[in-house]
């Protein structure tokens, strides 16, 4: 199947990623000092279902996964990097919150992330952010006709690697359309030059995950889908889908 969309199809995974970028602000907006992460999980599917979409972490279950995910958004507190399942965690003072969210709208997915601090914002732990959300908008940026992956991915990486953080290993974006991860790979890291092609229609999802110390490695959390940073040091999450188009990049998981 051909990876690259027509603009009416990018236009139906713009309604999708509207429905997810609802969701996520409905999430930031509630995600106060002792509210559980479930509680975020319930308001996420609530906008989701009236929208008319379909939550598309809820109940997926990859070859890679032991079980199947029981969220509807990955809810990663602190050191835990991606895949934290929204249980009955209460959020503290100072907690660096991850939220990562995917909605099927009409058969078209859409997938994005955001990190941000609940309560008092350690400076340290805002610096992390705000360069996940650079790094981030440098692979958009990247995300241009006549670019390859390797720019991209050096655009996301080389931004993360010269501030001094980690990246998480073996981790990255991809594609995405009818199914939420599709071909080709987003590396986070990469090699100018190198890679394939970026087409007009290609539809990604760019994903820059960063770590506090400048370490990449993680390990998995005895619930089978958390992603811990070895380090125990804090991370961050951002993400967004985008169309690569005649006019450049064009990022659909936005209100
Ligand atoms: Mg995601
Ligand atoms: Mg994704």
């Amino acid at each position: 199947m051909s990876m690259v969309k027509t603009p009416d199809q990018i236009s139906m995974m713009r309604e999708a990623g509207r429905v997810v970028a609802h969701a996520l602000a409905a999430v930031k907006d509630h995600a106060d000092v002792g509210i559980s992460l479930k509680e975020l999980d319930e308001l996420a599917a609530s906008v989701i279902s009236d929208a008319g979409a379909r939550p598309a972490f809820l109940n997926y279950h990859p070859r890679w996964a032991a079980v199947p995910f029981p969220g509807v958004i990955c809810a990663s507190v602190n050191d835990a990097v991606v895949h934290g399942i929204p249980d009955g965690y209460v959020l503290r003072d100072g907690d660096l919150l991850s939220v990562d969210c995917g909605a099927f709208l009409e058969g078209w997915c859409g997938d994005a992330a955001v990190s941000f601090i609940v309560g008092t914002a350690d400076p340290v732990d805002q610096a992390l952010i705000d360069a996940t959300d650079a790094a981030l908008a440098r692979g958009i940026e990247a995300a241009r006709v006549g670019n390859k992956m390797g720019d991209l991915a050096y655009a996301i990486g080389g931004e993360a690697k010269r501030a001094g953080y980690g990246l998480l290993a073996d981790h990255g974006g991809h594609g995405i359309g009818r199914t939420m991860h599709a071909e080709p790979p987003v590396p986070n890291m990469g090699r100018p030059g190198r890679g394939i092609k970026l087409e007009e229609g290609l539809v990604i999802a760019i994903e820059p995950m960063l770590i506090l110390g400048g370490k990449d490695d993680y390990y998995h959390d005895d619930d089978e889908w958390t992603l811990r940073s070895a380090s125990g040091n804090k991370a961050a999450h951002s993400e967004h889908t985008v169309a690569i188009t005649a006019d450049g990049p064009m990022i659909l998981t936005l209100p």
